[in-house]
């Protein structure tokens, strides 16, 4: 029996579950992200922001906050496609290994969100919307082998090279030029063939702030983008009124700006670690009201599209929905005379928890680790003491909760 077998699509989305003779459908829904560069959420909250709004009026605005672990192993830098990257694959640095703006060499055993929902249903059709060309071709690794040999349905992206459409001036005005063409072809797309899953990246407002910093040019850039997304959000509401869909938007940047001018990141400190989401759905819960991140939103648009996250997947992704029922976030470890301490942030306290813990990390290199359980504890205790398995300074330690799963690592302290 297959585990995951396509019968319909269109208006039902049925899956026949593993082991089960159930068959379960779904409405039809469709989703898109759009990634606006650089925008620091003080900044964007004292704009006038009309699409903005009304698409958190739907659903809700937050901040949110990037760079993993500060100080910790999962620390990451504030660069813009390190941020892509947390949005697609859900996870930090330390894991889908991209540092900086060249990319060199990411791990894809972290699996972005294309190619978890082709896998899940090769059905699905799929969209980018960029200036740049690295997005599909690197980060999502479109067509590459180690990348699972995914292939978008559309995309209308890479127009930086194209300097005869798009001649580059010190000014950077171009990058509004090329903003102006994705939003508008986005949003035409969109309203002609509502893809299931889209990825919309604007650039000029990065632009600006590296060139002004905190500045009414920055601020006027800001209420730019705002109208290209309100372009995307007119063809969702048009789709949603006329086919019948459920259709999921969610808007965000990679990173926020420096305290002092606004001009730098790719720091550690509160402005540059500060991002925010907004998206028009309802199911808002308590994640989204806490303490989101920005790898919360690949398993957030997932669980709203019903594409099940593959079980060793969900184990390794740093993110917790924030949408639907969740148990727990936050997860923390330390290891002290041989006991491993966990604590967790309690969202929902119905239910039991199992804990697992494994001493290696094969999974980067594309294996299985052995995970051996070792309790179980009522969710709303937030915390579990237990004897450190000897021989290992690593560790990686999963909590399965009735609702999500969360992890986390103890690393070797460095060394001296
Ligand atoms: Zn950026």
């Amino acid at each position: 029996m297959p585990s995951i077998s396509f019968i319909a699509r269109f208006a039902l989305v049925c899956i026949v579950l593993a082991f089960s003779p159930i068959v379960e459908c779904f409405p039809q829904k469709n989703a898109v992200f759009i990634i606006l560069d650089g925008i620091s959420a003080d900044i964007l909250e004292k704009q006038e922001t009309p699409a903005l709004d009304e698409i958190a009026k739907a659903g809700g605005y937050t901040r949110a906050w990037l760079g993993g672990i500060k100080g910790g192993y999962s620390e990451s830098p504030t660069i813009s496609a390190v941020g892509y990257n947390h949005v697609l694959t859900g996870t930090w640095a330390n894991k889908h290994n991209v540092w900086d703006n060249d990319i060199a060499k990411p791990n894809y055993h972290y699996q972005n969100i294309f190619r978890i929902a082709k896998t899940a249903n090769p059905q699905i059709k799929t969209a980018i919307f960029s200036t740049w060309l690295d997005n599909r071709t690197k980060l999502i690794g479109e067509g590459l082998e180690a990348a699972g040999n995914v292939k978008l349905d559309y995309a209308f992206d890479g127009f930086e090279l194209d300097e005869e459409k798009f001649p580059h001036a010190k000014d950077k005005k171009f990058l509004f030029e090329i903003d102006e063409h994705v939003s508008k072809e986005a949003a035409s797309y969109i309203a002609e063939y509502g893809p299931d899953l889209s990825w919309v990246y604007l650039e000029f407002t990065d632009a600006v702030g590296h060139q002004y910093g905190d500045s009414n040019q920055y601020f006027e850039a800001i209420k730019n983008a705002d109208a290209q997304v309100g372009r995307i959000w007119q063809a969702i509401k048009k789709r949603q009124s006329q086919n019948n869909e459920e259709w999921m938007i969610v808007v965000t940047t990679d990173h926020g700006r420096d305290a002092e001018t606004g001009k730098n990141h790719g720091g550690q400190s509160d402005r540059e670690r500060t991002v925010w989401i907004t998206t028009n759905v309802k199911s808002l819960n308590e994640q989204f009201k806490n303490n989101p991140a920005s790898v919360d939103i690949m398993p957030s648009i997932l669980r709203f599209m019903n594409i099940e996250i593959p079980f060793d997947i969900k184990r390794e992704v740093d993110g917790v929905p924030f949408i639907g029922k969740v148990s727990v976030a936050n997860l923390k470890a330390s290891k002290n005379d041989n006991q491993i301490d966990l604590q967790w942030h309690v969202l929902n306290p119905e239910g039991e928890a199992e804990i697992f813990i494994a001493t290696t990390n094969q999974f980067k290199d594309g294996k299985n680790d052995e995970y051996k359980s070792v309790g179980k504890v009522k969710v709303r205790e937030g915390k579990f003491r237990f004897a450190a398995p000897a021989s290992s300074a690593f560790y990686k330690l999963v909590l399965q909760a009735p609702h999500n799963m969360i992890n986390t690592w103890i690393v070797p302290p460095p060394a001296k």
